[in-house]
Formats: C-alpha cells, structure tokens, sequence
C-alpha cells in the first residue's frame, strides 16, 4: 500500500510538504509526490462556483491504482451540504481536501499561515482516517470528529483515540 499526493489549482509546494510529513508520522506507508491533477470541467458547478468533491474522487479513482490525496484550492462541495472541508468514502482509495475555507483570512480573521497548515494536516488525516475505514469518531479531540466548522478542526488534535487507533490496527 501507498500513498500519492497531488494538488488541484493552486497549491504551494511547501504546503504539500508540510502535509507529507505530517502524515508520514501518522501512517506506515510510503508516501509519493504526483503530479498536478485536473478536476474533470464535469465537477465545476457554475451556479455554486464550487467543485462537486464526488465527481472529482471517483476521477482520482480511475486514475490511481493505490491511495491518492488531492489537496485543492477550489472550493468543494458534496450534494445536501453547502461545502465541505473534505471528502473520501470509507474503504475507498481517494481523498480529497480542500484548503478555500481554511485561511484565516476567509473568516476575515489575521493571516496565521502556521493555524492554516494545521488545519490542512488534521483534515488529510481525518480524510485518509476515511480512506482506511474509519467512521467518524466522538471521542473527545480525536482528529475523526467530523468537521461542520471551522471550530471543529480547530478543537480537535492530530490524532487518533485509543479505539480509532484499534480500528487502524496500529
Ligand atoms: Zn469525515
Ligand atoms: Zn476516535
């Protein structure tokens, strides 16, 4: 098993960094850097100006043969929800994270490029938390808590709770 990386739009190298070494720490497989990937036009939502997350993962899907984690600068969305701050099916191979509503700034708050890269890395694993079988999770401040806000990254942590850790088999 192994990982693939890649950024849709505009995505900063060091960003990409950042989150590959967050999440070498977390899980024991080989983690790649790919290449930039196009969302299908088929996912563009002109009426929303947001990307629809589902038809993006299963175009990852079709590309990839092992995991893969796109990390985007597009806004994202899944039906029934305004947006989402990411997306991947349980059991899957793809994972999707969307950085537009994680700069402060978006909530007119100061810059805080440090907040902005913590909330990437907590979603990425969250998402690949998915990706291996997780469900969500209610433990307190485990990073598989689900994430309707903004506040709900920022109140869990990093990582996993002792039965979500079970469940990784780790
Ligand atoms: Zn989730
Ligand atoms: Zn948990």
């Amino acid at each position: 098993m192994q990982l693939t990386m890649v950024y849709i739009g505009k995505i900063e190298p060091s960003l990409i960094d950042h989150v590959k070494k967050g999440l070498r720490s977390k899980f024991k497989m080989p983690i790649l850097i790919g290449n930039e990937f196009s969302a299908p036009s088929s996912s563009f939502n002109k009426f929303r100006n947001q990307y629809e997350a589902d038809i993006i993962l299963n175009e990852l899907e079709k590309n990839f043969d092992d995991k893969v984690l796109a990390i985007t600068s597009h806004d994202i969305y899944t039906q029934r929800l305004n947006y989402v701050f990411g997306l991947a099916k349980s059991k899957s191979k793809a994972a999707i994270v969307s950085t537009a509503r994680l700069d402060p700034k978006f909530y007119k708050q100061p810059g805080d490029i440090e907040l902005f890269k913590e909330r990437l890395l907590k979603e990425c694993i969250h998402e690949i938390g998915h990706v291996l079988g997780l469900q969500h999770c209610k433990e307190k401040g485990c990073v598989m808590n689900p994430s309707n806000s903004i506040r709900d990254i920022d109140n869990k942590n990093f990582d996993f709770c002792h039965m979500c850790q079970i469940s990784l088999g780790n």
